[in-house]
């Protein structure tokens, strides 16, 4: 899944560590598939092996009647009851029979017992039964979700020349597909699945996992239609979708079907996923050695990929039925980005990679879910970048998945990737986090260099092979990837006594992620090298095994991403080279770690920066420049030498670069809003850095532009006319005039979010009502989300006002945006604080329902955390968070929380500022201020809130 979201072999003989010795070492987790003392759990003595659901489905009444029909293998004798889950709305009777078809005896007078707080069916029987095959008959009730945040079989709607249309499908993952069927709903239980659906006469052909087999006519009305068999499946990947939606077949084949399927008059956008899918598919055939169609166990697999006006998810890897939110399937050259045309490559990339790592080969259980989505998400841009080299996805992963990870990780609620802790609902969700997707896939991505692409790539193969339609563990895929490691020759020599599972294994187990402190003494050449946890703040004892990239002044060999050493003490020295001025680790990187060098080394590393920069590899240009951001905010480097490094930016032209300092550079202009003068000059400063590189893209874009270069005009230009550039705003302003006075004028598909913004910004009510009337007649959703958050941007207070009303009763403002809505309105202008603050006030019961329920009441209010940077304004929030304690239900702590952030911001603000405001004026004079300004306020902060 994708949130706005995965082969015992033999071991090889080139294993150098026995494997009893390993074990002791590791302090291995119990990857045993059950948890029995956990009644949450189900227990694994009863597996699912046919299941066969079928619904008769009254689309418009929003409901559904069920029978499910399970064989079942008992693999105990003197079982007394059979447990399994489900969450409908009733059950109207069940039935036991043996294999042969002999009735079993069930508890009289209760049959059943429904157990409704860990969402079970317990099915009592009469005499204990001994082991063997059995199936089990459950009739029930059940309801189509009209909230689709509430998930399992959802209800959402369209309309077609203004005729409201209802559509249903469904959403399994996590722990939803029981209120669609009764069922064993842990991914361990893997099992077949045969559907059948009926429907009213006058829908489209129902959807599901498989092809349609056989239809039936059961009445003039009804049609029924059952599906193939499904491979065998963990329960949160069947999928079914009733609606009057349409496909088109671009590039499928009988061999190879492919198709695209959305609600009536957009299928002139199905084009690009169209092909771009069927390319991911392909070049994944190739990678993983077992073809997409071949999957189906006897059927062929198909392949289709399904747009959503609503969907609480980004999108969901169903196998052969793949759900997006449109903004991510469909695709209009007019209206669509380019930053979504990526989203709409990477996100299939993500769903189709599923297909291997999820789908074939399970995680045994969520607390290990990395053992899908990290790969996913790895796939997600390698898999796009082997399709489509141009989309330059390689790097783009680096500041996207690398960083977040390190940014998520300087937490202290970071997460092991083995989340032991996960052992109910909310525990389960949580570990849909950066820690599964972007943290694992970044470890993914080390260990790629580490071992070599090739030996990688052969141990996947291996893991895939010897656990298809399967489960897969951590120990599963460390056996694979030793093994692969075993056959490769080169690798064995240069890595003799390394086992590849310790070192995955280290990362996988620990929370968060490692700095490594460098002294170098650039006398004796000895580099040493000492790693502890990244913390923003507080300190962890832990300990990593990392691989260790680096180069030095002279070398300057960004190429070779093998590491040379493995690191696995507190300290190390390497033996580096005399009378070089600098040295520099993690090579493109590709280590999930931070540097921080000695201030020395730093100062020097500032100075070739500045004459010399493309020498430096761009990705470690970006390292830099977070990790030093990163720093300043941790208190692990000064502030004039971090500003010192930070100075090539003004030359600097790469997107890359700039994607690693732009939100940290926001995050400390942020936190100094409340001390105008050190506010404004750090303004200044930013847009000084930024004069070179604007100049460099200029306003327009230019037929011979690369993907990063235009990536690059839209963040800089986003960011610089937000800051108050005088020539972004006057291009933008002549760009947004040219489309109001005609409309056919249309603003270029790359410059619309801040050319939109500054016209609704520096316009009037007129402007927003013009936008908002584009709004409301787009037929294209990623375009629509490109307009929702520029509308935001109005200063007029009626129109902000009208703005969040329509947040909660636009019906065009879909469920999976209105949050985002919330988030909008308080990034348009600081100025929208007040406003949005007091349509919460005034709200937020309603907010709770229009929203989509507590949930979402609960982002809402954290969405305000990072905004409250006024004291009077704290205050006040603080006053109302603590006056409706009981109504605020969740949001309540979660209140708190944006509170204590809120204030901790201002005490990093008024602990900083002084230093950060001296170093900016003396970039223009040599006159620096005492900080008893910034003392009389961090006097009153604390006074107010202590
Ligand atoms: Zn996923």
């Amino acid at each position: 899944m994708l949130l706005p979201t995965v082969l015992c072999i033999l071991i090889g003989t080139g294993l150098a560590v026995p494997m009893d010795e390993l074990r002791s070492n590791l302090e291995w987790m119990d990857y045993s598939t059950n948890v029995a003392e956990s009644a949450y759990r189900l227990l694994d003595t009863i597996q699912p092996r046919t299941m066969r659901v079928d619904l008769d489905v009254f689309l418009n009444e929003a409901r559904f009647d069920g029978i499910v029909s399970m064989d079942i293998e008992v693999l105990a004798s003197n079982i007394e009851q059979i447990v399994f889950h489900q969450n409908v709305v009733s059950i109207q009777g069940v039935n036991l029979v043996t294999a042969r078809g002999d009735p079993v005896g069930l508890k009289f007078p209760d049959p059943f017992t429904i157990d409704r707080h860990y969402e079970l069916l317990l099915i009592n029987l009469a005499q204990p039964i001994a082991a063997g095959n059995y199936t089990v008959t459950v009739r029930y009730r059940g309801q189509i979700n009209t909230n689709p945040v509430d998930r399992g079989f959802y209800r959402g709607y369209y309309y077609v020349n203004n005729q409201l249309r209802y559509y249903a499908t469904t959403q399994f993952q996590p722990f939803h597909a029981r209120k669609a069927f009764p069922c064993f709903d842990e991914p361990q239980f893997k099992s077949i699945y045969i559907i059948s659906i009926t429907r009213d006469r006058s829908l489209s052909p129902t959807y599901s996992n498989m092809p349609i087999s056989n239809t039936e006519t059961p009445s003039t009305n009804r049609v029924k239609e059952t599906f193939f068999p499904t491979p065998i499946v963990s329960s949160y990947l069947v999928a079914f979708h009733v609606s009057d939606f349409v496909e088109t077949s671009l590039t499928g084949t009988d061999s190879r079907p492919f198709g695209i399927i959305s609600r009536q008059g957009v299928t002139s956008q199905h084009e690009y996923a169209a092909k771009i899918g069927l390319k991911i598919t392909d070049k994944l055939d190739d990678y993983f050695g077992i073809l997409y169609h071949e999957m189906g166990q006897g059927t062929i697999m198909k392949n289709d990929h399904i747009a959503l006006p609503d969907f609480p998810s980004g999108a969901m890897e169903n196998w052969g039925m793949v759900n997006y939110r449109e903004a991510y399937l469909l695709y209009d050259p007019q209206h669509t980005n380019l930053i979504n045309k990526i989203f709409i490559a990477t996100i299939m990339a993500h769903e189709l990679a599923h297909k291997w790592f999820g789908n074939l080969v399970t995680c045994f259980w969520w607390s290990n879910l990395w053992l899908n989505e990290s790969f996913a998400s790895f796939y997600e841009y390698f898999g796009a970048h082997y399709a489509d080299p141009s989309l330059e996805l390689d790097d783009q992963f680096v500041v996207d998945y690398v960083h977040s990870a390190l940014t998520w990780d300087a937490g202290t609620g970071a997460t092991p990737m083995n989340w032991t802790e996960v052992s109910n609902n909310s525990s389960i969700s949580s570990h849909f986090s950066t820690t599964s997707y972007a943290k694992g896939a970044s470890v993914l991505r080390m260990m790629e260099h580490f071992l070599g692409s090739r030996t990688f790539r052969n141990g996947l193969r291996y893991y895939l092979r010897d656990n298809a339609y399967g489960i897969g563990t951590p120990a599963d895929l460390y056996a694979a990837l030793r093994r692969a490691a075993s056959e490769d020759h080169v690798f064995a020599r240069d890595f003799p006594n390394v086992d590849v599972g310790e070192i995955l294994d280290s990362w996988v187990q620990n929370p968060g992620s490692p700095v490594i402190n460098v002294e170098f003494n650039t006398n004796n050449g000895v580099i040493t090298l000492t790693q502890e946890r990244f913390l923003l703040t507080g300190s962890r004892d832990q300990l990593w095994r990392i691989p260790i990239t680096w180069t030095d002044a002279t070398t300057r060999n960004f190429s070779n991403t093998r590491p040379s050493l493995i690191m696995n003490t507190r300290t190390v020295n390497i033996q580096g080279n005399a009378g070089q001025h600098w040295v520099m680790l993690n090579i493109a990187q590709s280590g999930l770690y931070r540097v921080n060098y000695d201030d020395s080394t730093w100062q020097r590393i500032a100075a070739f920066l500045r004459t010399n920069r493309e020498a430096v590899h761009k990705l470690n240009r970006a390292q830099i420049v977070n990790d030093v951001l990163f720093f300043i905010r941790a208190g692990k480097i000064t502030t004039s030498r971090a500003f010192d490094v930070l100075s090539f930016l003004e030359n600097e032209r790469d997107y890359y670069v700039w994607a690693g300092a732009i939100t940290q550079l926001e995050w400390i202009r942020r936190r100094l809003e409340h001390l105008p003068q050190a506010h404004e000059a750090f303004t200044a400063y930013t847009l000084d850095l930024l004069r070179n590189v604007i100049n460099h893209l200029g306003y327009n874009e230019r037929a011979t532009d690369s993907t990063s270069t235009i990536l690059n005009r839209m963040q800089i230009l986003n960011l610089a006319c937000n800051l108050g550039h005088s020539g972004c705003i006057s291009d933008s302003l002549q760009k947004w005039r040219q489309f109001r006075n005609n409309p056919t004028n249309l603003v270029p598909v790359n410059s619309r979010r801040y050319v939109y913004c500054v016209g609704v910004r520096q316009g009037n009510s007129s402007d927003y009502n013009f936008l908002f009337e584009r709004y409301n007649a787009s037929q294209n959703t990623a375009d629509m989300v490109v307009m929702l958050r520029a509308l935001a941007c109005t200063r007029d207070t009626n129109s902000l006002q009208h703005y969040m009303f329509q947040s909660m009763h636009n019906d065009r403002i879909r469920i999976h945006d209105r949050t985002n809505a919330f988030s909008y309105a308080l990034q348009g202008n600081r100025e929208n604080l007040p406003i949005v603050l007091n349509f919460l006030y005034q709200n937020f019961a309603a907010i709770r329902t229009s929203y989509g329920g507590e949930a979402r009441l609960v982002t809402a209010v954290n969405a305000i955390s990072g905004f409250l940077t006024d004291f009077a304004i704290i205050r006040e929030f603080q006053s109302w968070v603590y006056a409706n304690q009981l109504a605020l239900g969740t949001a309540f702590s979660t209140g708190v929380s944006v509170i204590n952030s809120a204030i901790s911001n201002l005490e990093w603000g008024n602990a900083e500022a002084t230093d950060i405001y001296n170093f900016l004026l003396a970039r223009s004079s040599s006159t620096t201020v005492t900080s008893s300004f910034i003392l009389m306020i961090t006097a009153l902060v604390v006074k107010m809130f202590h």
